[in-house]
């Protein structure tokens, strides 16, 4: 029993929450439990705050009391029998009626029936995610666990259910190596050998680019990916992300330096929001030629926003480096100018391509400086000194910045004079 755990592990606001669903459960004489990766984190010590519940019942009849209850937002998914709570306080809450999956064929999606919690829990992907706590009253915080998930958890090993779960979704091998590296687990040996065959018999192919990159995008966010894509490559698995696509000095040097770039700018801006799976995707696509580099285009749903990324750190990169590796003194406007259109995710990978600390040091000035040195006068001050919005105002307020950035002018009244000295030459010409 892992009451003790709940109440010390979660915060106060969800252990409340959970109780008063135990009670609701109660009432309504369904067994209900949290499931999955809350579990498996609670045992681990590990926070996480997204809570799946599963009923053995019907989860939406349930979700909607339960709503009512907590005076929260529901919404529905009726074909998959699953409900989201949206508490008041911003925690969210998934429910799910317990069902079993049959595969009509191998990566297709499942067709759903419901059923106990123990059959819910073999459809899942590993024991470590197969534990359920049981939250009813009597019996609030009891461990069901018919797999084997906490010996697997106190052995670190990562280990499938059954012998066909990869032929069933083949993206759970990725999955696998997902969890082995966040954890510093090891597969099973039966696990490793299932994915040898999944390997053999090519079940890859057959998924889709899209879930292929929804896992992949999974996999390159953990906290060391390049660890996570060195396995790939020891299970001979980078193949399906593209044929081309092997282990290299090469690769393991870039993505040695990208995994620098992404904790520096982490530790830099905690709070800004970065993709930081495309940062690697671009590391990768680094490792191939041109045409295979069109086959991954067609082959990956990517958004319009993340192509233009992707093809920018391929194409793009060359000359900025190459400018600001120059010998030649450059000027910070010009390193503003240079680096001002790209995405942060480009200016990581140019950080982690380039040779040596001169393009490191303009990258790390334009994150830190750069990008945020504004002139003291604004437009509006350009009008009070009587210029006229139009394209020269534009240039004038352009080169006001070059100035400002290059420290020739750092008072107002040196502003001042060197608006007032561009408006002349303007109108002397
Ligand atoms: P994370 O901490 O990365 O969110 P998680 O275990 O919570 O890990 P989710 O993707 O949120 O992962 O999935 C929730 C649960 O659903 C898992 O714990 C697992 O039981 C089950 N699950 C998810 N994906 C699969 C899959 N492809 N096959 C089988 N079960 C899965």
């Amino acid at each position: 029993n892992v009451k003790g755990h709940l109440r010390s592990r979660l915060p106060h606001r969800l252990v409340t929450v959970l109780e008063e669903a135990g009670q609701l459960a109660d009432r309504c004489e369904v067994p209900l439990f949290v499931v999955g990766g809350c579990v498996r984190d609670l045992l681990l010590g590990i926070e996480n705050l997204d809570l799946d519940l599963v009923v053995e019942g019907d989860g939406i009849a349930f979700a909607q009391k339960l709503g009512e209850a907590l005076r929260a937002r529901v919404k529905v998914h009726e074909r998959f029998g699953t409900a989201i709570l949206l508490l008041r306080d911003g925690f969210r809450l998934d429910v799910a009626t317990a069902r079993t999956e049959y595969y009509e064929y191998p990566t297709a999606l499942p067709t759903v029936e419901q059923s106990s919690i123990k059959k819910d829990l073999y459809r899942r992907d590993f024991t470590i995610n197969a534990l359920a706590v049981r939250l009813n009253g009597k019996g609030f915080g009891d461990v069901f666990d018919f797999y084997g998930g906490q010996r697997d958890l106190n052995d670190k090993v990562i280990r499938v259910l059954h012998g066909l779960s990869f032929v069933e979704d083949p993206t759970r091998v990725f999955r696998a190596i997902r969890f082995e590296s966040r954890f510093g687990f090891r597969l099973g040996k039966d696990t490793a050998a299932l994915i040898a065959g999944a390997v053999k018999m090519n079940l890859f192919r057959r998924l889709s680019g899209h879930r292929l990159l929804e896992e992949l995008k999974l996999l390159l966010s953990e906290r060391k990916p390049k660890q996570a894509i060195k396995r790939l490559a020891e299970l001979n698995l980078l193949k399906f992300i593209h044929p081309k696509l092997s282990w290299s000095d090469r690769l393991d040097k870039l993505l040695a330096a990208l995994e620098e770039a992404v904790d520096w700018y982490r530790l830099l801006y905690l709070d800004r929001k970065m993709e930081v799976w495309l940062v690697y995707m671009m590391g990768l696509l680094e490792m191939l030629p041109e045409r295979a580099v069109k086959d991954a285009f067609k082959r990956f749903p990517f958004s319009e926003q993340e192509a233009g990324r992707l093809k920018m750190a391929r194409v793009g990169c060359h000359n900025v480096i190459r400018r600001l590796a120059s010998k030649r003194p450059i000027k910070p406007a010009d390193v503003y100018h240079l680096l001002s259109g790209l995405s942060d995710e480009t200016l990581l990978i140019l950080m982690a391509k380039s040779k040596g600390e001169t393009v490191k040091r303009h990258v790390s000035a334009f994150l830190t400086t750069y990008q945020h040195v504004r002139p003291i006068l604004t437009g509006s001050d350009l009008k009070a000194m009587g210029l006229k919005p139009g394209p020269q105002f534009k240039r004038i307020l352009d080169q006001l910045l070059d100035a400002r950035l290059n420290e020739e002018v750092k008072t107002e009244l040196e502003e001042m004079d060197l608006v007032k000295r561009l408006a002349a030459l303007k109108t002397d010409r």
